[in-house]
């Protein structure tokens, strides 16, 4: 019935060569996670088909899920224009979307080609009453359809389809330049990095681990994270830079005072990752903080934690209820993994009264007691950088690099 899906891609108000790399990347995306050699693709000004050659068409719907530009797509049936023909081929395609129930339904025309013969109310008469003589469980409900039946003609061809399927949205992933996600293994960082790859930012990841003070396990979690959020990136790969934590983190904890130790750590983190997003190109970080979340999201921390990068930090997340978090978090099937008990370096050791209003002065007074800059760099140079994929495993045991010693 269906022998092609039409998609239709987002907000194309860019002009010229901008829209262009919009639908050259958008194309290579589709391709990419469609992945399959025997469909064949048709491209059209404002919209793609996708010719089926009789592949099954919910894999590749599935595919089309997971790329990010995309407004919406449809399974469609082509036919030729003149009425007898797309008054058979409606039937056609109605039949197939009745069930044994009766089913209240619209017709709705549109008709790009304005010298068709036929007005767009004439073609969805003829439409409806053809359908409905031919029938017996549908009733027209123009108010409350169940089922709208479309037709479009335009200049080559009549196109006929019933549902519209909602797609990502957004931009195509690195249309807009890469960007340093900060991912921690909880359950806001992977939110914050795929709503960044949505809007077209693709990422690499950088995470800070303290082994052996913190577990392998929780190293292991941002692994599986990553080959989460892999799905979305352009060749399903993401780049991940493991920090070596594990000494500053001992550092921080002897030589600064209890309250301000998670701002100060922060800020190390922060100051790291900009020197980590600059060797890769990337001109922004990105974060999971979201305001009034916990001490260092007060906007008085995140302000005095800024302070230490000059690169504009994007967070996401920032005005998120954390209910809303969840959601997106289980919609890209990262929250079972998230919430996995393993303790990282922000909650191991955490003090019992952290400040929520940090003094930027002191913060700099008590991080001139012990040569921090020193370590940030031996810290740097100790990176390890990870290339993960959606579609391979990897175990932080296979690893044999990790990072501080395994324990
Ligand atoms: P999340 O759920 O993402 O862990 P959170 O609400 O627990 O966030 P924090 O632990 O204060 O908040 O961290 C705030 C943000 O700082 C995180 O969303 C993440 O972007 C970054 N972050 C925290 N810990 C790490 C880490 N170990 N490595 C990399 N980034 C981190
Ligand atoms: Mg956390």
């Amino acid at each position: 019935m269906y022998e092609r899906i039409l998609v239709r891609y987002g907000d194309l108000t860019l002009k010229g060569k901008n829209k262009k790399v919009f639908i050259d990347r958008v194309n290579n995306l589709i391709r990419e996670k469609v992945n399959n050699s025997i469909v064949k693709y048709e491209k059209n000004h404002d919209r793609l088909y996708i010719l089926l050659n009789g592949e099954n068409h919910d894999e590749i719907i599935k595919g089309l899920g997971k790329v990010s530009g995309l407004s919406s797509y449809s399974l469609v049936s082509k036919s030729g224009r003149d009425i007898e023909t797309v008054l058979e081929n409606a039937l056609k395609v109605i039949q197939g979307e009745i069930k044994h129930k009766e089913i209240k339904f619209k017709v709705e025309t549109k008709r790009s080609d304005k010298q068709y013969p036929l007005k767009s109310p004439e073609i969805t008469q003829l439409v409806a009453a053809h359908v409905l003589k031919n029938t017996s469980k549908l009733i027209v409900d123009v108010h409350n359809p169940e089922l709208v039946l479309n037709v479009e003609i335009r200049n080559d061809a009549a196109f006929i389809y019933c549902k519209k399927i909602k797609g990502m949205g957004g931009f195509p992933v690195g249309v807009a330049g890469k960007g340093l996600l900060m991912l921690s293994g909880g359950i806001d960082s992977p939110v914050a990095g795929f709503l960044s790859m949505k809007q077209g930012i693709e990422i690499e990841g950088i995470h800070f681990e303290s082994t052996p003070l913190t577990s392998i396990e929780s190293a292991q979690k941002v692994i599986d994270l990553t080959e989460k959020l892999a799905v979305y990136a352009p060749n399903s790969k993401i780049k991940l830079h493991m920090v070596p934590f594990m000494e500053l983190h001992t550092a921080l904890l002897n030589y600064i005072p209890e309250a301000y130790n998670i701002t100060i750590m922060r800020r190390m983190m922060y100051r790291i990752a900009e020197k980590i997003a600059l060797r890769n190109n990337c001109i922004v970080l990105v974060n999971g903080e979201s305001v009034g979340q916990v001490a260092s999201q007060t906007l008085t921390s995140m302000s005095v934690i800024n302070d230490v990068v000059r690169m504009p930090v994007i967070r996401p997340l920032a005005t998120y209820d954390k209910l809303d978090i969840i959601k997106i978090s289980k919609e890209i099937e990262c929250f079972k993994t998230s919430i996995k008990p393993f303790e990282d370096c922000c909650t191991v050791y955490v003090p019992k009264r952290p400040t929520t209003a940090p003094n930027l002065e002191r913060c700099e007074f008590y991080e001139s007691k012990y040569d921090f800059d020193k370590l940030v760099d031996k810290t740097v140079a100790d990176v390890k950088t990870i290339k993960l994929s959606a579609k391979e495993h990897l175990d932080i045991t296979m690893l044999g690099l990790v990072v501080s010693e395994v324990i």
